[in-house]
């Protein structure tokens, strides 16, 4: 990150202070958590990785005391988190998955937008190279959501929910399920069977799943026992979460470096709505220059569009927009 990007960053960090300090009862520990590697993203711009934390009481007293832009925990059990990567021990893994809004619904290009960093234009896609303005190459695409476009990801969610249940025979319980913090949605499966599972049985597993030509016999050989092969829609999940057994996967509970969202379990997808549900930072008015925002519904009111204009916002849409380079809090007394 640079020095510019760490400044910019600095009006979002009372928030994120707030909700740590406030809620860090709501924050679950894994299981097992001593043998976890943690890592973590300050918001001076670093990356700190092979971490490990003795309960979950020192992990939460951590989030309490360092409160970062972004916290992660390994898929994998190691016998040393700590230790260097070629030398942690793997144990095994809970088995990953993620649904991103980019790839289960292509609709998602019909509300976004490029943006300039520099002068702040915007247009819609496709993304020029230049800012035609201002002939800046700082230009970025935002994801923009609809209800539609929600929709679309959830439903990819349900039909993998009902894949795990009835193909591989996994109960509920053993499937946690959280929105992402940011137009997804993420599964842990903590099932002892799946756990064991290598690197070459994942990528197996993701080829059934994506309907990329898998060998059905090599699969019936490596899958966990008593799965059973139904024909079925491809389901867009990102195969290299789920593939990737040493990957460090964002914490339950913890805010989303990139819309300040939580990353919320899920009870039941049908009734989930992530700009209620996952709506944790608070409703206090806060001053902020919005660049450009398209009309969205939060908490079941509805805002904007907005376009250069300076407003008060509940704090937890002026953090969305303040992360998403759409506009800037005014820090009061600054
Ligand atoms: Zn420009």
């Amino acid at each position: 990150m640079s020095t510019s990007e760490t400044q910019r960053l600095q009006p979002v960090k009372r928030f994120f202070r707030w909700y740590y300090f406030n809620f860090s009862e709501r924050i679950s520990a894994p299981d097992e958590i001593e043998q976890r590697e943690f890592g973590y993203m300050n918001f001076e711009g670093g990356m700190v990785r092979h971490l490990s934390f003795k309960s979950p009481g020192e992990y939460r007293a951590f989030l309490v005391k360092s409160s970062p832009l972004a916290v992660y925990y390994s898929v994998a059990l190691y016998h040393d988190p700590t230790a260097p990567m070629e030398s942690k021990g793997w144990i095994k893994a809970d088995l990953a998955f993620d649904i991103d809004i980019k790839d289960a619904s292509p609709r998602i290009k019909e509300n976004s937008f490029w943006i300039c960093r520099s002068c702040h234009s915007y247009g819609p896609l496709p993304k020029p190279d230049k800012c035609p303005r201002c002939g800046s190459r700082d230009v970025d695409e935002v994801e923009w959501v609809c209800d539609e476009c929600m929709e679309e990801v959830k439903e990819a969610a349900t039909a993998l929910m009902r894949l795990l249940m009835e193909d591989f025979g996994l109960s509920r319980k053993n499937i946690k399920i959280y929105f992402s913090g940011n137009n997804g949605y993420h599964f842990h499966v903590i099932d002892e069977r799946m756990r064991k599972l290598g690197q070459p049985e994942r990528i197996e597993l993701v080829d059934y799943i994506l309907m990329n030509g898998y060998d059905e016999k090599i699969f019936q050989r490596n899958s966990p026992e008593g799965a059973v092969i139904k024909q079925r829609r491809k389901i867009p999940i990102d195969p290299n979460v789920t593939i990737d057994v040493r990957r460090i996967f964002r914490a339950p509970e913890s805010l989303h470096n990139e819309s300040g969202l939580s990353k919320r379990e899920v009870e039941r997808l049908e009734s989930f709505d992530p700009f209620t549900d996952a709506v944790v930072l608070p409703d206090e008015e806060v001053e902020i220059k919005v660049y450009y925002m398209p009309k969205v519904k939060f908490k079941e009111q509805t805002y904007g569009p907005f376009k250069e204009e300076r407003l008060k916002l509940p704090a937890f849409l002026a953090v969305y927009l303040h992360l998403k380079g759409l506009g800037e809090i005014i820090e009061l007394g600054r």
